[in-house]
């Protein structure tokens, strides 16, 4: 079967057309790494200067571990008030973002948990203070989409009100982070008190419409299916076209298993090559897909032939260090893995908050 079903796919990809949910599964099943390889390179440069790729240093701050979600595949967190709970004051986390921009870092993201103490007003009064601190030197994410909800509720205001707060106090961006799996057979399984997806996708969305960046972002190797996979592909893609193509990014990484209630194994980097491929092929209307050096490493770096024309070179993210990641501080060796596949790498600046123009459109071929 494989071959006569794939050739007309692939001509179709190669022609501007837009991938199917049932192609994207043919393709990820029987194409070979080459095909997959040329048709993602074939959408990444229409977006793209051919073999160039982009960087930045960046460090995810962790404010606290504390977190009431319970999430199986979590080796972070902290029940309120157990051992080894914590809660970074201002000086802390000055702290920590002086030591990334002291490694020639230029972004943060700030990731916590659900901490049950914390109001929308906590965070507005924190990033107004880390936005007249640091000014233009330093971009940072303020919280995951994940985050935002929980806060949201907690502090009983809608998600237009907190992302409006927020925004006014300074912040430029929030990131998809705490999405995973955006399946709910699969939330159901394992983090049935974080969210429900149809709530995730209302969040982005006043995040958007707020005038806020944001980015979409997908963990894969947990017990996911391929159905469950392509749904998070096929629901961003619908959420994109319905929001004038707003988010600005979208970043794969692998789940870490070690010290984690679920466990399991890693995913091994050719699969994780391989659903990069997919993603660049299928989310035609994302300008940026990027290849995640925090959970692959050098590797990660394969994944510009797949498709990825960015990526992060992280100094620290103790949710993905808990569970097994390990971070270089030796970027030139990441970088030269880069260079020696005949990339030239440029480092780059903030994103704009919206890109939409830089969105070719897929034809109907
Ligand atoms: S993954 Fe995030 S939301 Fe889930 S338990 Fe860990 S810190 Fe909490």
């Amino acid at each position: 079967m494989p071959d006569a079903e794939l050739a007309p796919v692939a001509a179709r990809i190669r022609a501007g057309g837009r991938l199917t949910v049932d192609e994207a599964a043919l393709l990820y099943t029987h194409a070979s790494d080459d095909l997959l390889s040329e048709l993602a390179t074939a959408v990444r440069d229409r977006f793209h200067p051919p073999r160039r790729a982009t960087w930045l240093i960046m460090a995810i701050v962790n404010y606290t571990n504390v977190c009431v979600a319970k999430c199986d595949y979590c080796a972070f967190y902290r029940l309120p008030g157990q051992d080894g709970a914590y809660l970074l004051d201002f000086d802390a986390l000055c702290a920590r973002i002086d030591t990334v921009l002291g490694h020639g870092g230029t972004l943060v993201g700030f990731n916590g948990g659900f901490h049950p103490d914390l109001r929308v007003d906590d965070y507005a009064e924190l990033f107004g203070r880390i936005r007249a601190r640091y000014g233009d030197a330093l971009e940072f994410y303020g919280l995951t989409v994940a985050e935002l909800m929980f806060v949201c509720k907690v502090s009983k205001v809608s998600y237009a009100e907190g992302a409006a707060r927020l925004r006014d106090a300074g912040l430029r961006w929030i990131t998809g982070g705490g999405a995973e799996i955006l399946d709910d057979r699969f939330r159901r399984r394992h983090s049935p008190l974080k969210y429900k997806v149809e709530d995730y996708y209302a969040a982005q969305a006043a995040i958007l419409d707020a005038g806020l960046g944001s980015t979409a972002t997908m963990v894969i190797g947990f017990d996911e299916t391929l159905d469950e996979r392509l749904v998070h592909l096929d629901r961003l893609r619908r959420f994109q076209d319905a929001h004038d193509r707003g988010l600005a990014s979208f970043l794969c990484w692998t789940y870490k298993p070690f010290h984690t209630e679920l466990g399991g194994a890693e995913v091994p980097t050719s699969e994780y090559l391989r659903w990069l491929a997919i993603s660049r092929i299928f989310l035609d209307n994302i300008v940026h897909i990027r290849t995640s050096v925090l959970t692959k490493n050098e590797d990660a770096l394969e994944g510009l032939r797949f498709g990825a024309d960015d990526f992060d070179l992280p100094t620290e993210d103790e949710v993905t260090e808990k569970a097994g990641a390990t971070i270089s501080l030796d970027f030139e060796r990441i970088l030269d893995h880069g260079r020696a596949l005949g990339f030239a790498l440029d480092h780059r600046g903030p994103w704009p908050l919206r890109i939409p123009q830089a969105i070719p459109d897929a034809t109907t071929a």
